[in-house]
């Protein structure tokens, strides 16, 4: 039987990653059994590709709560919150996160991705004008299509990008709604809040900011509120998106807003009402690791200290990476080829981190993605520096030079 179009060319894509060596889309873990360390199709792995970052998914109170809540709750909810009803504990993690961020309201979601979809989608739509990031996660890329709005990128953290493009849309109806994140998930780049919020202020009172703080939740700010907090432009983000997949070490995402039509999201939302909520232990799991990110402020200091370790060290070696220190540290690869052997030469020395290709990465680079976690010893970072530089060498992205003044 023949293929269709779309069918076929998805095929030759995937086949042509397959021939250079292991599937990423594949990899099976025979065991993970710590934040760090885990076991890859037969071979011993120190993870460096979670967004673990502060090592809270093995964190016992937050196993225990998890368990717990599975055996008193069940598997699953079998079912969306506006079908089927939201058990206690849904709501009290909407409680505690709006407290977290002293805000009117929450509402969580299934999944971050399906945050933004949900939000996004509810709060634009045809007319509106979403003014969004370049380097944008996918999940707010699909929220603009769902929404049918007008989508107007801006150049990746450029607010007189930003500026221009709300300067050419002066005077035309409809809702203008910026969207931007804490820290950028590919090259992890912190976003400039402080300068885009000047700019929303500037635009006038029908231009809205939405900032996701997916990957600096528990990483920025001094109580880990992310960029906003860092940047003291908290009262400039009309919403706030995160997730508990990441720095909370659950599943989960949410929006946090002091305005109205939060609550109105769950019955408008459809990212919200079809789809099942969170189950019952990874609501417990995320609750549990909100409290313990809050109740132990010194984990984002030692990740910090981990990244900057790391990225000081990949930097000295000659890498290209990201354009500053951060817990997600891109390493820049020539091409997709190049990428896809450092990354597999990586994990047969016993190091797991990302490999990322266009189009998932912005401007068609190919970059490894490492990320650090709290949980990380520095003997394990220094490791990490070591493998680096012996499988840098061996594929030909550093000189020789580079592994010889490691010897
Ligand atoms: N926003 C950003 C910026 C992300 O990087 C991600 C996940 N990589 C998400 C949202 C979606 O989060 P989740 O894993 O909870 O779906």
């Amino acid at each position: 039987m023949g293929l269709n179009r779309r069918a076929a060319a998805i095929r030759a894509a995937y086949g042509d990653l397959r021939a250079q060596g292991r599937d990423p889309a594949a990899l099976r873990f025979d065991a993970v059994s710590s934040p760090t360390q885990g076991r890859l199709e037969g071979r011993d792995v120190t993870l460096f590709g979670t967004n673990n970052y502060l090592g809270l998914t093995f964190d016992p109170v937050c196993v225990e709560a998890a368990a717990d809540a599975a055996r008193a709750w069940g598997a699953g909810t079998t079912g969306s919150r506006i079908a089927n009803g939201s058990y206690g504990a849904h709501l009290m993690l909407e409680q505690e996160i709006a407290a977290f961020y002293a805000r009117r309201g929450a509402v969580v979601f299934s999944t971050g991705y399906l945050a933004n979809l949900g939000v996004i989608s509810a709060l634009a739509e045809k007319g509106d004008h979403l003014l969004i990031d370049a380097d944008s996660h996918a999940s707010i890329y699909d929220g603009c299509r769902l929404s049918d709005a007008d989508t107007i990128r801006f150049r990746h953290n450029d607010p007189e990008s930003l500026a221009r493009r709300l300067a050419r849309l002066e005077g035309t109806p409809g809702d203008k709604i910026i969207v931007v994140e804490g820290i950028y998930s590919m090259l992890g780049d912190a976003g400039r809040l402080r300068e885009i919020a000047a700019v929303k202020r500037e635009a006038g009172p029908d231009v809205y900011l939405l900032a996701d703080e997916a990957h600096s939740l528990g990483v920025l700010g001094a109580n880990g509120r992310g960029k906003a907090e860092a940047d003291g432009v908290e009262a400039d983000c009309d919403y706030v998106v995160g997730t508990f997949s990441k720095s909370v070490g659950s599943v989960g995402g949410f929006c946090v807003s002091d305005r109205e039509e939060l609550d109105a999201l769950r019955s408008y939302s459809r990212p919200y009402m079809f789809t099942a909520s969170m189950t019952p232990a990874t609501v417990a799991g995320a609750r549990a690791g909100f409290a313990q990110m809050q109740a132990r402020p010194e984990l984002r200091d030692r990740l910090w200290d981990n990244a900057r370790r790391l990225y000081a060290a990949l930097d000295a070696l000659g890498f290209a990476l990201g354009p500053e220190p951060s817990p997600v540290i891109a390493v820049q690869l020539a091409d997709a080829a190049q990428a896809v052997a450092l990354w597999n030469a990586l994990i047969d020395a016993g190091l797991y981190t990302n490999v990322a290709l266009p189009p998932a990465t912005p401007n068609g680079i190919s970059l490894l993605r490492v990320s650090v976690s709290a949980a990380h010893t520095p003997a394990e970072i220094d490791w990490a520096v070591e493998v680096f530089a012996a499988a840098g060498v061996a594929i030909g992205v550093l000189p020789l030079s580079a592994g010889a003044s490691r010897a």
